[in-house]
């Protein structure tokens, strides 16, 4: 009976033991875990470094095979509306990470000439340009990067020295790429041959295909037209207010890669609505 009796208090104190171990076990787990991010991360990288050192930055979505790039600021300032548009788009896809299909990866670099904006803006990160305040030569020259070369005008396809911008001539840089901020883009390119690149200027209101020397590529003309209907953007094959030389998304069309300038109403509305649509039915295209 004895040790029936002290095999039951040993089994009773036993089980006591595990249960305060389990409690024990438990707050600690309790204090020790992390608290709960539901905050979905965001991926991005720094491509390059611009002529006076800011970060350009590239904002990755989804893990697909297929690259999708997403280009603001190449004008800096003056386009300051491109950036913010770019900037809304990181924030899209960050609060919707579902919008990017299993095949897709979406890449977005919201400002390519980061000098440019910061002589608008004053203050990196803030979107206080105002066209009404900010003086017109500060805003013109917020065009190029701390060289005064457009960068748009630097890429490998018909490069020249001198180029223009409507009807005034503008710096195209030494040479092809001599400029940090078209390198950058150019290495990011080459390293990850996108599938499409869409670049978003202001203000000439339409939807523009790519070529250099060998005429438009047929991706580049269904991606011209699914952008354009989706978000209601006039279409158009050929820019030729002026001529243009050295411009980005005529190298990318020279190394068949297809390229489309999106130019929004003026230099201060995103039209979000019409470029969601835009890069929605862009998504929808690749997938
Ligand atoms: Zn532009």
């Amino acid at each position: 009976m004895s040790w029936l009796f002290s095999k039951q208090v040993v089994g009773a104190v036993l089980l006591l033991v595990l249960i305060g171990l389990g409690v024990y076990v438990y707050k600690r787990s309790q204090l020790a875990s992390p608290p709960v991010v539901t905050e979905p991360t965001i991926e991005y990288q720094i491509i390059g470094q611009s002529v006076e050192g800011r970060n350009i930055m590239a904002y990755h979505f989804g893990t697909g095979p297929t690259e999708l790039v997403f280009i603001g600021g190449i004008h800096g300032g003056y386009e300051w509306n491109s950036v913010l548009l770019a900037y809304t788009f990181v924030d899209y896809f960050k609060a919707h990470p579902e919008s990017v299909p299993k095949n897709i990866t979406v890449t977005v670099i919201p400002n390519l000439n980061p000098d440019g904006m910061y002589k608008v803006v004053g203050q990196e990160g803030l979107f206080e340009a105002n066209q009404a305040t900010t003086s017109k030569t500060v805003l013109a020259t917020s065009r190029f990067n701390a060289h005064q070369v457009d960068l748009n005008r630097n890429f490998d396809c018909k490069w020249q020295a001198r180029s223009t911008w409507q009807a005034r001539p503008v710096s195209a840089g030494t040479a092809a790429f001599s400029e940090p901020e078209a390198m950058a883009l150019r290495d990011f390119v080459l390293a990850n041959r996108p599938q499409a690149v869409v670049f978003w200027h202001s203000q000439a209101n339409a939807v523009y295909a790519s070529e250099c020397q060998n005429g438009i590529l047929p991706v580049t003309l269904d991606i011209m037209t699914v952008y354009a209907t989706a978000s209601g953007y006039p279409a158009i094959q050929s820019f030729d207010a002026y001529p243009i030389t050295g411009d980005a998304e005529g190298w990318l069309a020279s190394i068949n890669i297809p390229a489309i300038t999106v130019e929004l109403k003026n230099h201060e509305t995103i039209e979000w609505s019409q470029n969601l649509a835009g890069v929605k039915a862009l998504i929808d295209y690749f997938q």
